[in-house]
């Protein structure tokens, strides 16, 4: 079979993947993405904070993408069934399920000439020392790219055979389950949050004009006592502290909660020679700081600076990937510690109140990490 070359092969159709290959695109290189799946993915992330939506609107794509979503501007948190805090975006953020959101992207990227491979399973990355040469599929299909790009969520196989290390720990003390229900009165409303001193959280909100995302989050002893006996039971544990979202209690019943798994990650590098990593290949931080998808926009939009101001010199690339990525990682260590920090006072109100930093959860990484623009030549 013959070998197709290109500028970039990007590893992974989710957020950071299509996002990254529009931004090539549109500068004219060569961008093939390869995707395991047949689709693009349908992952747990719904909301898109103002950080995220500054980068889309540096490119023309916010508009896009709030057209379709639904715009909100406060969350309300509570402890024990008692509101604690009302947190404001100012300009606000947008609720949309992350395939529609995603597949927004996509349909960008196909109309700028970028190539998707879908159904497409990686059988060997061929290395040259530390340099990414070929990546052939198990079809036989075989790709020479002059830069690689890991966007391949948190068991990427691309940061798997560069062998750059990695430290991934699950956030084991709440077991995290999600169902989609018909939305009520109270989650059009607002979006709740609750915690309790016994460490649960339940979290309510609308993902559309006709339905509802509910979290719920268990020490891990009950939930196996809750969803073993059944939803009766999660019932009479939501009324212990979930105090202003009744009206959905009638449609938990019959929901199908599917459980998730939430670990962080933290890796070593981003970069080596001509291959780099991005979003959760690179880094994950606990879902509760809504902060995963605004960064990846932002590293995605740096790493195509880096990428086209290289312009195919390797050694170029790989002092401006250190230069200007690998830096990344201080706002990345900022985030996952802060959602650590987050999940660690979950039980105790004034703890919680404590790990709560506005300015890392609505406008995402201080300035003082904040890249400097990269001047294009
Ligand atoms: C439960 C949950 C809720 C979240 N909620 C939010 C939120 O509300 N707001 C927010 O900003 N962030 C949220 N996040 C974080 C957000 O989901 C991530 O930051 C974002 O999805 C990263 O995008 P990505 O492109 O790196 O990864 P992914 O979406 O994981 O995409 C990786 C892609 O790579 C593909 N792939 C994997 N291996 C291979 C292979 N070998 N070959 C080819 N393809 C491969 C996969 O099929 C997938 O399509 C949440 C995360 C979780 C877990």
């Amino acid at each position: 079979m013959a070998t197709t070359s290109c500028d970039v092969a990007i590893v992974g159709a989710g957020l950071g993947g299509c996002f990254l290959a529009l931004l090539l695109a549109r500068r004219g290189r060569r961008v093939v993405v390869i995707e395991q799946g047949p689709a693009i993915p349908a992952a747990g992330a719904d909301f898109l904070k103002p950080p995220g939506l500054r980068v889309l609107a540096r490119h023309g794509l916010a508009s896009l993408v709030e057209r379709h979503g639904l715009k909100r501007d406060l969350i309300r948190y509570y402890h024990d069934g008692d509101p604690i805090q009302d947190c404001r975006f100012p300009g606000g953020y947008v609720i949309r399920p992350y395939r529609d959101l995603v597949e927004t992207i996509y349909a960008r990227c196909a109309m700028e000439g970028a190539r998707f491979w879908f159904d497409a399973e990686i059988d060997t990355i061929e290395m040259d020392g530390g340099h990414v040469e070929e990546l052939t599929l198990r079809d036989g299909r075989r790709l020479r790219p002059a830069v690689v790009v890991g966007a391949d969520g948190v068991k990427s196989a691309v940061r798997r055979a560069l062998g750059i290390g990695q430290l991934s720990i699950p956030y084991e003390r709440l077991m995290m389950r999600v169902a989609t229900v018909p939305l009520s009165a109270s989650v059009a409303q607002l979006n709740r949050l609750y915690f309790s001193s016994e460490g649960r959280l339940a979290y309510f909100y609308p993902i559309d004009r006709e339905r509802a995302r509910v979290f719920v989050g268990l020490p891990p002893e009950e939930d196996k006592e809750v969803f073993q006996d059944g939803v009766p039971r999660l019932l009479d544990t939501l009324k212990e502290f979930v105090t202003d979202s009744s009206d959905s209690f009638n449609d938990l019943l019959p929901a199908t909660w599917i459980p998730i798994k939430v670990s962080s990650l933290r890796v070593a590098a981003y970069h080596q020679d001509n291959a780099a990593l991005l979003g959760s290949a690179a880094f994950a931080c606990h879902p509760m700081t809504g902060m995963g998808m605004s960064y990846t926009l932002r590293d995605a939009e740096i790493l195509a600076d880096v990428v086209c101001a290289a312009d195919g010199d390797h050694a170029l690339l790989d002092h401006l990937l250190h230069a200007r990525y690998e830096p990344r990682g201080l706002a990345h260590r900022e985030l996952i510690d802060y959602g650590d920090a987050l999940v660690a006072g979950f039980r105790d109100r004034d703890a919680y109140l404590r790990a709560f930093r506005e300015d890392l959860h609505v406008f995402g990484e201080a300035e003082h990490v904040r890249q400097p623009e990269l001047q294009l030549t």
